[in-house]
């Protein structure tokens, strides 16, 4: 009977003599933890930059509203807006363009390829950039002048341009539209900076001109000002997902 107490009176002593060596050895890993744990520990993300294209400029106005609004102006409206937000923030930006111009070099024989200069030069400024996440802000037309809403394409060549579309199209219609049920679109080879940018890279339709309530909420400051808030927040929510 005695030896039948013994065992678990020596089972208990074994408990706690091993858990005062673990309780000793987790205390001084701790305080002595090796070096590659801060690293792996580390939470804050990869400093990125934010490059920021306004679509169109100077003798290309882009699409136009029927009362006269220039897409090439409310692009570059919307993304001053989102720059001061983002650098607010402090968030790295780097802006295509910040005046009403297209970017082509003048002392260059540009005569019939303003255009793909310009989107060249773009896209330099954007693979010049490191660890860039290009953001491009245009305005949509179509022949048809029921259809509205604001629209982001996404670059297939990296998945982050995805999950940041997902995210601005999603707030889109959380935040401004609650109508807008578009879903967000992989861009061909016909959106030249998508198709061959590497990094990040999206480009959001913000309304469509052809539209007249789309054109008239865009031409209002406030409106220009909620959408480029709802894209900030959205650069915000992919950073940390
Ligand atoms: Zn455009």
């Amino acid at each position: 009977m005695y030896r039948d107490l013994a065992l678990p009176f020596k089972f208990l002593i074994f408990l706690l003599i091993f858990s005062i060596v673990a309780m000793l050895f987790f205390a001084v890993a701790q305080r002595f933890g090796t070096p590659s744990e801060g690293v792996l520990n580390d939470p804050s993300p990869k400093p990125f930059t934010v490059v920021l294209d306004a679509g169109h400029g100077g003798e290309d106005g882009g699409a136009v509203s029927d009362s006269g609004l220039f897409e090439k102006d409310l692009n570059l409206s919307i993304a001053l807006s989102l720059r001061d937000l983002l650098e607010a923030n402090g968030i790295d930006v780097v802006m295509t363009r910040t005046t009403d111009t297209l970017l082509y070099d003048r002392d260059v024989d540009y005569h019939g390829r303003k255009k793909a200069l310009d989107l060249a030069a773009r896209r330099k400024i954007a693979e010049e950039t490191e660890n860039a996440v290009f953001v491009s802000i245009h305005m949509n037309a179509y022949p048809l002048s029921q259809y509205r809403g604001l629209q982001v394409w996404y670059s297939p060549n990296d998945p982050h341009s995805q999950e940041l579309a997902e995210i601005i199209q999603s707030n889109a219609h959380s935040m401004l539209q609650p109508e807008n049920d578009r879903k967000i679109k992989s861009a061909t080879s016909g959106i030249y900076l998508l198709h061959h940018l590497k990094c990040p890279a999206v480009l959001v339709e913000c309304g469509f001109l052809s539209n007249a309530a789309d054109a008239d909420a865009l031409s209002s400051p406030d409106y220009r000002n909620q959408v480029a808030f709802l894209i900030f927040l959205s650069i915000l929510e992919a950073q940390n997902a």
